[in-house]
């Protein structure tokens, strides 16, 4: 493991793996977004210190939970609704759009790797998407917009799909929820091809998302981790930076 905290050498070092690359497959966390005003789950002040999360089955036995699930989206709401892609998300676009990275993997919900111009095709979403939201039980699709307006006039009740009456969740994937099959399989295949898998800004905590980069590590690519704080993967890592991942990928924006 070479382990990083200067950030000229650190930007060459990661330049070099991918100019040796000839397939590289981004892993992303909510350490991406957290420069675009999205908090993380695990940092001092983020999300897992304010709410535990509400399972998957709690969700879905009881209306409360669903009332308090929607409470908590729309008192996040601004903080999506308004930020845009940061230095990280256009250095992975823009890499993408080189033909340096192969495809992005991400764990995020909050659509910024779309919003800064990755096509669907090289972006596998894992954990779902939260600017929308579906019935559990019908899959109909209902804009957020719609949800809220309910939810607001009926004094914080969380509606029930009025095609069937199941329950809408966000199209997120909650923890003991069904990982979705398709991105899971995408995945699975961009792993086994990649020769460098590089991680950014994910605590490697949660599965079987981080199962990734250990299938990809275990059949021989190079691993690199990018994230501010330690990982249970670190050891294993062919390179470790642990810089704040804007200020690290700002150049791989731009056009050289
Ligand atoms: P996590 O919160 O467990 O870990 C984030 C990691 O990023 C932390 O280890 C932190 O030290 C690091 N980090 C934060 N900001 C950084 C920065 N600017 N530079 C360098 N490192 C930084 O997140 P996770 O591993 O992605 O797992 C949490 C789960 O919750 C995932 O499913 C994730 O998608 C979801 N989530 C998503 C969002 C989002 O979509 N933006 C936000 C919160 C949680």
């Amino acid at each position: 493991m070479i382990f990083d905290t200067d950030l000229k050498g650190a930007q060459a070092r990661l330049t070099e793996l991918l100019d040796q690359a000839s397939c590289a497959v981004a892993f992303t966390g909510a350490g991406l977004s957290t420069e675009c005003g999205i908090p993380d789950f695990r940092s001092p002040g983020g999300l897992w210190t304010q709410n535990k999360p509400i399972p998957f089955d709690v969700f879905v036995a009881h209306k409360a939970a669903r009332n308090e699930a929607w409470r908590r989206k729309f008192a996040m709401e601004e903080a999506f609704a308004s930020a845009r892609p940061g230095r990280g998300h256009r250095a992975l676009a823009r890499l993408h759009g080189r033909g340096r990275l192969k495809g992005i993997i991400t764990q995020n919900i909050d659509g910024l790797h779309q919003a800064s111009g990755v096509p669907d095709a090289a972006l596998i979403e894992l954990h779902g998407n939260g600017t929308y939201a579906t019935c559990l039980e019908c899959g109909t699709r209902y804009e957020l917009e719609w949800v809220k307006a309910r939810f607001e006039a009926s004094g914080g009740s969380a509606p029930d799909c009025p095609e069937c009456g199941g329950p809408i969740k966000a199209a997120t994937i909650s923890f003991g929820q069904a990982m979705p099959e398709t991105e899971m399989a995408r995945a699975d295949e961009l792993t086994r091809q990649c020769d460098l898998f590089i991680v950014i800004g994910s605590s490697l905590v949660v599965f079987p998302a981080a199962g990734f980069p250990l299938k990809a590590k275990k059949k021989g690519a190079r691993l690199v981790i990018l994230n501010r704080e330690p990982t249970d993967f670190d050891d294993m890592a062919d390179l470790v930076v642990r810089i704040e991942i804007g200020d690290l990928l700002a150049p791989f924006a731009q056009d050289a």
